[in-house]
C-alpha cells in the first residue's frame, strides 16, 4: 500500500492543527503509525488519499450506523440544505424529531438537542445539579461522558474517591465534587448512596460502557444503581450516546428494561451531523431555560441539516435493521474469535450488539481493571496487522469497533481472513 498522499497531508496537518487532528484519538498514538487521510466513504469502506480502500469498523466512532453516505440520509440532508442550513428559530423537524425520540423511549417526557453529546452530558448534569440543589456526582470508572470539566476526572486510589483532575486546566475545586465507582459493582454503589448518597446530585452512566472497550453490565447492576440513588433523592443519568438507537430501536433502555430519570443522546441520532440530546422526566426538564431557571442555549442547537439527517436515521433504525446488524456481528466476532483460538492467542471478545472489543486478555473484562489488564502493545500489532490488510479497526485498545448495516456476508468474510492472518503474524 502506497501512503505517500497521506503522509504528505499529515506532515502538513501538524504544523498547524494540535497533533495534527481535531481529537485526540484520531492521531493513532496508541497504536503507532500515522493515521491515513479519508477522501471518501462507500457504505462499509473508506478510501483514503492514496486510493487504498479498507473496511471502516471505526463508522466515525458510532454514529454511522447505515455506512458512509446511504442515500437516504444524503437525500434528506441535501434537501433541508437547498432550503437554508440555519435559522437560530424554530423549525418543524425539531418537533419531529422529538417526537420520534420519545416514541422509541418512555422515559422522554420532553427533550432538549445540542450540538455534541458533550454538551448533552454537560447540561444534564447542571440540572440534575440545579433541581436537586447538590453539587457532587458519581461517575464509573473507564466511563467517558465527553469533556466538560466536571467529567475529566479521574479516580483517586481506593473505592469511592474524591476526583482528581485528569487532564491540566480542569480545577481540582471542581474534580473535587465528581466521585468515581468502579463499574458493575453493586456492593460499592449501595455502599456509597448507603454512606453520602445524600450529598449526591445525579449518578451519571453508559449502560453497556464503549468508552473502555465494550464491557456489559452485569445482570441488575443498572437497576441496582437507580434503586440506591433514588432511595438518596438523586437523580439518574444513562449516557446513551454511544448506545441510543445502536443497540436496538429504543436504546439501551428498551434492553434492560430501564428507565431513566436523564437520558443524554448524540451519534446516531444525528445520523453523522453534529448532534446531542438531552431528556426525561418533565418535572426535570421543565427547570431548563426559558420554562426554568436552569440556563442551557446553542446558535445551531436543533440545526436544520443535522434534523433531517436525525430524522431519516430513526426512520432507518428498525427492527429488521436491528436483527440484520446482531446477525452480521455475531458472524464477525465468531470468525475472530475462531481465528484467534486457531492462532492460539488468548483473547476476550466483548460484544452488545453492534458494538465489539477483541481484548489481548486471558481473564473476562467487566470493569476498567480488568480492561487495563490487556496487551496494549500486542493491540497495536493487530491494529497494524489488520490495516495492512485492507481493515481499519479503532487505533485503540478502549475503544468499541462498530458494524453498521452496509457491512454484508463479502465484508465479514474479507475481515474474519484478515483476522486469521493478522493474528497468525502477531503470535
Ligand atoms: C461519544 C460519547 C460522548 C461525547 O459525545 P461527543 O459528541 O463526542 O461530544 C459522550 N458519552 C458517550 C457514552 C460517548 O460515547
Amino acid at each position: 500500500m502506497n501512503h505517500e498522499k497521506s503522509r504528505a497531508f499529515f506532515a502538513r496537518a501538524q504544523r498547524i492543527l494540535p497533533g495534527g487532528v481535531n481529537s485526540p484519538v484520531r492521531a493513532f498514538r496508541s497504536v503507532g503509525g500515522e493515521p491515513p487521510f479519508i477522501a471518501r466513504g462507500e457504505g462499509a469502506w473508506l478510501v483514503d488519499a492514496d486510493g487504498n480502500r479498507s473496511i471502516d469498523y471505526v463508522m466515525s466512532w458510532g454514529p454511522l450506523l447505515f455506512g458512509h453516505a446511504p442515500p437516504a440520509i444524503v437525500r434528506a440532508i441535501t434537501e433541508a440544505a437547498a432550503n437554508g442550513t440555519s435559522f437560530g428559530a424554530p423549525t418543524e423537524r425539531e418537533v419531529l424529531l422529538a417526537e420520534a425520540v420519545a416514541a422509541r423511549v418512555p422515559s422522554i417526557e420532553k427533550i432538549r438537542f445540542t450540538s455534541s453529546g458533550t454538551e448533552a452530558c454537560m447540561a444534564a448534569i447542571r440540572l440534575a445539579r440545579g433541581a436537586t440543589g447538590r453539587d457532587d456526582i458519581v461517575k464509573f470508572d473507564g466511563c467517558y461522558h465527553g469533556h466538560a470539566d466536571s467529567l475529566l476526572v479521574k479516580a483517586g486510589s481506593g473505592v469511592a474517591t474524591l476526583g482528581l483532575p485528569d487532564s491540566p486546566g480542569v480545577p481540582s475545586d471542581l474534580a473535587c465534587h465528581t466521585f468515581t465507582l468502579p463499574f458493575n459493582d453493586e456492593f460499592a454503589v449501595r455502599k456509597f448512596f448507603t454512606e453520602r448518597g445524600g450529598t449526591i446530585a445525579c449518578a451519571i452512566v453508559e449502560p453497556v460502557v464503549g468508552n473502555m472497550g465494550v464491557i456489559l453490565p452485569r445482570s441488575g447492576f443498572l437497576q441496582a444503581l437507580l434503586d440506591a440513588a433514588h432511595a438518596a433523592g438523586a437523580i439518574v443519568i444513562l449516557d446513551e450516546v454511544m448506545t441510543g438507537f445502536r443497540l436496538a430501536p429504543g436504546g439501551a433502555q428498551e434492553i434492560f428494561g430501564l428507565r431513566a430519570d436523564l437520558t443524554t443522546f448524540g451519534k446516531v441520532i444525528g445520523g453523522g451531523l453534529p448532534v446531542g440530546a438531552y431528556g426525561g422526566r418533565a418535572d426535570l426538564m421543565k427547570r431548563i431555560a426559558p420554562e426554568g431557571p436552569v440556563y442551557q442555549a446553542g446558535t445551531l442547537s436543533g440545526n436544520p441539516l443535522a434534523m433531517a439527517a436525525g430524522l431519516a436515521s430513526l426512520e432507518l433504525a428498525t427492527p429488521d435493521a436491528h436483527a440484520q446488524l446482531e446477525r452480521t456481528t455475531s458472524n464477525l466476532c465468531d470468525g475472530i474469535l475462531e481465528a484467534a483460538r486457531a492462532a492460539e492467542i488468548p483473547v476476550r471478545l466483548n460484544r452488545a450488539g453492534s458494538m465489539w472489543t477483541l481484548f489481548f486478555t486471558t481473564d473476562d473484562v467487566v470493569d476498567a481493571e480488568t480492561a487495563r489488564k490487556a496487551d496494549t502493545r500486542r493491540f497495536a500489532r493487530f491494529h497494524a496487522a489488520m490495516l495492512a490488510r485492507g481493515v481499519y479497526l479503532p487505533p485503540s485498545q478502549f475503544e468499541a469497533a462498530f458494524v453498521s448495516t452496509a457491512h454484508g456476508d463479502r465484508e465479514v468474510e474479507l475481515t474474519i481472513a484478515a483476522a486469521r492472518e493478522a493474528l497468525r503474524d502477531i503470535r
